[in-house]
């Protein structure tokens, strides 16, 4: 079925929690395609469920996908010619379509109660028979109907799968072919008149004229009942949508992913401080590589280079390390204002900084000495903090390291040494230090400055000690020094 339409490419989560790792490498691969190809990117809410589907879950993944740079030309806040885009706006429009797959004979109604249909399945389970419905409603008798309308039974609407198979072309994994022995009837609307996912999903698909349909592996499964679904809606076969279903996205350990091993929302990444460009680069290569063996890859390069043939059809694994060396190196590669800008939010939302002109001016100062050391922006407000705490003092974990005998001696000895010192500079402060304490002591770098970094950062993860100490400046540094050695 190739497709000569202008693309349309939509991406139709069902937020019915964050968006994940999972949806989002989605999102972005559907958002490719329409970029690559100068199509248009839709965005779909399919919240026909709406007591597991929140609005707050649904504002959140506005804001993800907004967050990741992913805009969409058509969707929620945009609107577009084929709206609305929020399932839960369009039950009438569904019901329309199952009156008239039933009109047209392709549906029936379906009286069989969750009990029964139970009992049958085990039956066919015991008899080793393809489990699914059996057909019973298919052809009712008068008699049978007025027996089940006696009893005030709320009937179902189904789809009637006809004798056969379904074969179609996934742009991935190539033909495809579902015999209809495994593909029983399917439920279209529930006996409370609520549309299934396989109904809305079609519908929609062909109402908004979708062209390609780029999604999980866990839906191809459903691919026969939606195309099911466009037959009985008199959808020409050139007006189908291209399928392509991505692969799994598998946790390190090879089991499907899981909040233990990566699953977990975009917007815990965007707190740990996980940069946008960096969980697009890293998610990208989930599945697909721009290729050659570059990894680096940013937003507008995806969407140049995306193609489905790259796209593999093996499992990708999920690895954080990898993703935290991407994001450190999106870090790195940040001019001074924009990580100035980013890292803000972190020192303030921790309580480091105030905000004041004067914090944001010693915040600049810092964040050269820091960037090549932090993996994501949550480190910095740890790292900075001990230039801003008005109430000075030591982890108590690390007090220990700067109170035996010789500890005490390199301190007093770092203070003497900076004490007389004549320019507040880290040339100078390490010069001075260097003589006292390697030279003069005879210590292993490691030893001599160890203590002294505690001593004045209160912990021994921090920033480069000598431009800590500029930093912090003279008063501060030795009076910490001072403390330190009367403790
Ligand atoms: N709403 C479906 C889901 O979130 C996906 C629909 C589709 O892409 O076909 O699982």
């Amino acid at each position: 079925m190739p497709n000569n339409r202008p693309v349309r490419v939509r991406f139709a989560p069902s937020p019915t929690g964050d968006l994940h790792v999972g949806n989002i490498r989605t999102a972005l691969f559907d958002w490719a395609y329409a970029r690559h190809t100068g199509g248009t990117f839709i965005f779909r809410i399919e919240d026909t469920d709406r007591e597991r589907v929140t609005d707050e879950y649904i504002a959140a993944a506005l804001d993800t996908l907004r967050w990741l740079g992913l805009t969409w030309d058509e969707g929620p806040e945009v609107g577009g010619l084929y709206g609305p885009y929020l399932q839960s706006q369009r039950l009438d429009i569904y019901a329309e379509w199952a009156q008239k797959f039933l009109d047209q004979g392709d549906a029936y109604y379906c009286y069989c109660s969750a009990e029964e249909l139970e009992a049958r399945r085990e039956a066919q389970r015991a008899a080793n028979v393809a489990p699914g419905y059996d057909g019973k409603c298919r052809s009712l008798s008068e008699a049978e109907l007025a027996d089940f309308l006696s009893q005030g039974r709320k009937p179902v609407v189904r789809m009637r799968m006809p004798d056969g198979e379904t074969t179609f072309t996934d742009l991935i994994r190539g033909e495809v072919t579902f015999d209809h022995n495994f593909v029983p009837d399917f439920v279209l609307v529930r006996a409370d008149g609520s549309p299934l996912y396989t109904l809305a999903v079609a519908v929609d698909d062909v109402m908004m004229k979708v062209t390609h349909v780029l999604r999980g592996e866990d839906l191809l499964s459903s691919t026969p009942r939606q195309i099911r679904v466009y037959q009985a809606m008199g959808v020409a076969l050139e007006d189908y949508p291209d399928f392509a279903h991505l692969p799994f996205v598998m946790g390190q350990d090879n089991a499907k992913l899981s909040k233990r091993n990566g699953e977990v929302s975009i917007a815990w990444y965007r707190d740990a401080g996980y940069l946008p460009e960096a969980i697009c680069n890293y998610l990208a290569l989930l599945g697909w590589s721009p290729g050659d063996d570059r990894e680096d890859v940013s937003r507008e390069e995806i969407a140049q280079l995306f193609t489905v043939e790259r796209v593999h059809s093996s499992p990708a694994r999920f690895d954080m390390k990898k993703l935290e060396a991407i994001n450190g190196d999106k870090i790195r590669a940040l001019d001074l204002d924009d990580f100035l800008n980013r890292t803000l939010p972190f020192l303030t939302r921790s309580g480091v900084i105030a905000g004041t002109d004067s914090e944001i001016e010693l915040v600049k100062l810092a964040l050269p000495i820091i960037q090549e050391r932090i993996a994501n922006l949550a480190e910095v407000p740890a790292m900075l903090k001990f230039l801003f705490v008005s109430e000075f003092s030591v982890d108590p974990e690390e007090l220990p390291r700067i109170s035996d005998e010789q500890s005490q001696a390199v301190l007093k000895s770092a203070h003497q040494a900076l004490i007389g010192l004549n320019e507040w500079t880290h040339e100078a402060i390490e010069a001075a230090l260097r003589s006292a304490l390697i030279e003069g002591l005879s210590l292993k770098p490691r030893i001599a400055f160890g203590g002294v970094r505690i001593a004045v950062t209160g912990s021994h993860i921090s920033p480069p000690l000598f431009e800590s100490m500029e930093l912090l400046g003279r008063d501060k540094s030795l009076a910490r020094l001072e403390l330190a050695v009367q403790s």
